[in-house]
């Protein structure tokens, strides 16, 4: 895809969703840590089934730490992988209040160096909460970038780091959230649907099917 190209596919994304949000439910940046770090390998519709019920009783560090392991996870058992998540929660608790005065830390380091939270959860923390360009490459992402052939690699990092470069900077802001939503709705991981797509004529996919399925 040339630049040309990838200038046109997110003035259309833009254009179809000028402000676009995440679909986790949250009220605060400490909600939200805590909704993107039960996300891991989960769906966000899993997520948001649980946190209001957890939230409306630990809404802050010090409330999750007073739940203990066996409260908090009897609120989260439906989310996958929900005992090393309520262990790295309350650990990233403990950090917040000991060394962040229990806020969301403003720096890519100290949002890493919290237990659960990789590179994709600081990611969005930064482009959400502190309004940084940054791009936070999820499973939707890596797969749109190198089935469109927008910005292909081998692994997230890459697919990231060529996406910071290609991305026009007018778009860099919303451009993870408009990835992401088109890869959970238009272009889906088995079978993409190219004669919906906003984007069809623009993107390299060799196998596009520009008819819609009989039924659809
Ligand atoms: S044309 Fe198909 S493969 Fe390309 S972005 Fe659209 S849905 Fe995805």
């Amino acid at each position: 895809m040339n630049k040309v190209s990838r200038h046109e596919f997110f003035r259309r994304l833009a254009e179809l969703d000028p402000h676009p949000v995440t679909e986790l439910q949250y009220s605060s940046p400490f909600e939200l840590l805590v909704a993107v770090l039960l996300s891991a390998q989960a769906t966000d519709a899993s997520v948001n089934k649980a946190t209001p019920r957890l939230f409306a009783v630990a809404n802050t560090p010090e409330n999750m730490l007073a739940l203990g392991q066996d409260g908090l996870e009897s609120y989260i058992a439906t989310i996958g992988l929900y005992r090393s998540k309520a262990r790295h929660l309350l650990q990233t608790c403990r950090i917040l209040i000991d060394r962040h005065q229990g806020q969301v830390p403003p720096s890519r380091e100290a949002l890493e160096a919290l237990p659960g939270v990789g590179r994709k959860t600081a990611n969005v923390i930064l482009n959400i909460v502190f309004g940084e360009p940054t791009i936070a490459v999820d499973t939707h992402i890596f797969r749109l970038a190198n089935r469109t052939g927008l910005a292909p690699g081998k692994d997230v990092e890459a697919v990231e780091q060529k996406l910071l470069k290609v991305v026009p900077a007018e778009f860099r802001q919303h451009a993870h959230h408009w990835l992401i939503l088109h890869g959970r709705y238009v272009c889906k991981a088995r079978r993409p649907e190219c004669w919906n797509c906003v984007v069809n004529d623009l993107c390299d996919y060799k196998a596009k099917e520009l008819v819609p399925p009989k039924g659809r």
